[in-house]
C-alpha cells in the first residue's frame, strides 16, 4: 500500500487536537513519539481483558498475559533481524539497557588503563555511565570528535582506536545533530581492535529498518519503545547470548532466580536473568503493538517518506536568513532531528513564541552537554519529525520562524 500521511495521521488521536487554540503541530518526536489508537487499544485490552501478573499463575488470565508478554520477544527479534529470543531483554528503556551493559559487562571486563571509546555526540545516557565506569576503574574515556560538517572526524576515530579499546559505545543517530553514523565501518574498526561494540539505537529504531546482521558484528543494541510509537517505561537490550551468559545479573529479586536458599541463589536462564521483579508487562505488550503498527505501514515506506521530509526541511531551513543548522547540511545520511540557532533570538524565547502558534518544539541542551560545550553554545532549538509530520507543518514552522524574527528583531533582519 502507498504511504498516505493523511491516513496515517488519522491513526493518532492527539494529532487532531488543539493546543492554545491552534491545531497541534508536534515537532518533538526525538524526545518521545505520539501513540496510535491501535497501541492504546491493545494496552487497554490488556488491562481490561487479561490483566494478571506474568510467569506467576497456573490460572488462565496469567497464562494469557504471559503468552502475550513472551510473544513480544519474537516480534522484537524479527523487527531487528535476530532469531534467538533469549537475547531480547525487556528493560525500562535505552538508559537502563545501557546501564545494564555498563554495570554487568563493564564491571567484569574493564580494567585500569583500558580505553572506553564513545563519541562527542552521545546522549547523556550513553555518556555518563561510561564516564563513571572509567573513573571507577581508572580506565581512559576517549571521545571521538566531530568535524565541521557535524559528522565523526575520521582522524579522531583512528586516534581513538589506536590504543587499547575495550568498548566502543556509540549512537546510530544523534538526537541533537541528526547525524547518522556509518555503523558498519565503525563497528568493523572497533572489532578489528577487539573492542565490545554497543549501539544506541534510541533515535534510529523508528526511522529505518534495522537488521543486526547488516550492522556488522555488534554485541549490544539498546532502544526505547516510546520513541517508536509505543508506551513509556519500556525498552529493549539485545545482546549476544554468549556475552549475556557471562554477565552477572543487574538487579536481584523475583523472576531472575532459579533457586533461592538461605545463603545462596542460582540465576534464571536468559533472558529472565536480567528481568528482576514484576516487569512492565502491559508496556511490553504495547511495544509489541507498536511494532505491529510500524510494520503494517512498512519500515521501508516510513524511511522513504521521512527522507522526502528531510530533503524538504533541510532545503527550507537553509533558506531562512540568520538560521544556523547545527547538523549536516546534506539531506543524505541524516535523520529527522534538526537543531538550529536563529541569530539574535534565544532558543527558549523562540520555543515559547512557537508554542503560542501550536508548535511544540524543544529548546535546550538535549541531554548532550559535552556536545554543547564543544560547540560553544548553551542551547539550540530542535525540530524533530516523524512519519506523521507533513510538509505543511514544516512550512508553518518556517513561516513562524520568519515571524519570530520580525517580532524579536524588528527591522534588524
Ligand atoms: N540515546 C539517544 C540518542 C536518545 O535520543 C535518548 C532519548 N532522548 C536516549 C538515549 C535515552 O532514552 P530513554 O530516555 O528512553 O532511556
Amino acid at each position: 500500500m502507498k504511504f498516505n500521511v493523511s491516513k496515517v495521521r488519522e491513526d493518532f488521536p492527539i494529532l487532531s487536537t488543539q493546543v492554545r487554540d491552534q491545531p497541534l503541530v508536534y515537532l518533538d518526536s526525538a524526545a518521545t513519539s505520539q501513540k496510535p489508537q491501535f497501541v492504546l487499544d491493545v494496552m487497554n485490552e490488556a488491562y481490561q481483558q487479561y490483566h494478571a501478573n506474568v510467569h506467576r499463575g497456573a490460572y488462565w488470565l496469567s497464562q494469557v498475559s504471559t503468552e502475550k508478554y513472551e510473544g513480544v520477544r519474537e516480534k522484537v527479534a524479527k523487527f531487528i533481524g535476530v532469531k534467538n529470543t533469549k537475547e531480547i531483554i525487556f528493560t525500562r528503556g535505552t538508559t537502563e539497557s545501557i546501564n545494564i551493559v555498563c554495570s554487568s559487562w563493564g564491571q567484569e571486563n574493564i580494567q585500569e588503563g583500558d580505553d572506553i571509546v564513545i563519541t562527542r555526540m552521545e546522549h547523556h545516557s550513553n555518556f555518563v555511565p561510561w564516564q563513571q565506569l572509567a573513573k571507577e576503574k581508572k580506565a581512559n574515556l576517549k571521545i571521538i570528535e566531530i568535524n565541521q560538517d557535524y559528522k565523526l572526524d575520521l582522524e579522531s576515530v583512528q586516534k581513538a582506536f589506536s590504543g587499547n579499546p575495550k568498548v566502543f559505545a556509540f549512537t546510530m543517530m544523534s538526537n541533537v545533530l541528526g547525524t547518522l553514523n556509518p555503523v558498519m565501518e565503525l563497528t568493523k574498526m572497533a572489532k578489528d581492535k577487539g573492542a565490545m561494540v554497543l549501539i544506541d539505537a534510541a533515535q534510529s529504531v523508528s526511522q529505518m529498518p534495522i537488521s543486526i546482521d547488516e550492522l556488522g558484528p555488534v554485541d549490544f543494541i539498546a532502544f526505547s519503545a516510546h520513541k517508536m510509537c509505543g508506551p513509556t517505561g519500556v525498552g529493549v537490550l539485545w545482546g549476544k547470548e554468549a556475552l549475556l551468559n557471562q554477565m552477572k545479573p543487574y538487579q536481584f529479586g523475583g523472576d531472575m532466580i532459579s533457586r533461592v536458599q538461605d545463603h545462596q541463589t542460582s540465576w534464571n536462564e536468559l533472558p529472565w536473568k536480567f528481568e528482576a521483579g514484576t516487569p512492565n508487562f502491559v508496556g511490553v505488550i504495547g511495544m509489541g503493538a507498536a511494532i505491529d503498527y510500524l510494520q503494517s505501514i512498512g519500515m521501508d515506506q516510513i524511511h522513504q517518506y521521512e527522507q522526502k521530509l528531510i530533503d524538504y526541511t533541510v532545503n527550507e531551513m537553509l533558506n531562512v536568513s540568520g538560521l544556523k543548522l547545527i547538523g549536516p547540511k546534506s539531506p543524505h545520511n541524516r535523520g529527522t532531528a534538526f537543531s538550529f540557532t536563529l541569530e539574535g533570538i534565544h532558543p527558549h524565547d523562540l520555543a515559547t513564541f512557537l508554542d503560542v502558534k501550536g508548535i511544540s518544539i524543544r529548546a535546550g541542551h538535549h541531554c548532550a552537554m559535552p556536545l554543547m560545550d564543544k560547540l560553544q553554545i548553551v542551547a539550540t532549538t530542535r525540530a524533530s519529525l516523524l512519519f506523521y509530520n507533513t510538509k505543511e507543518e514544516v512550512d508553518l514552522l518556517i513561516q513562524s520562524l520568519n515571524e519570530a524574527k520580525k517580532y524579536f528583531l524588528g527591522g534588524q533582519k
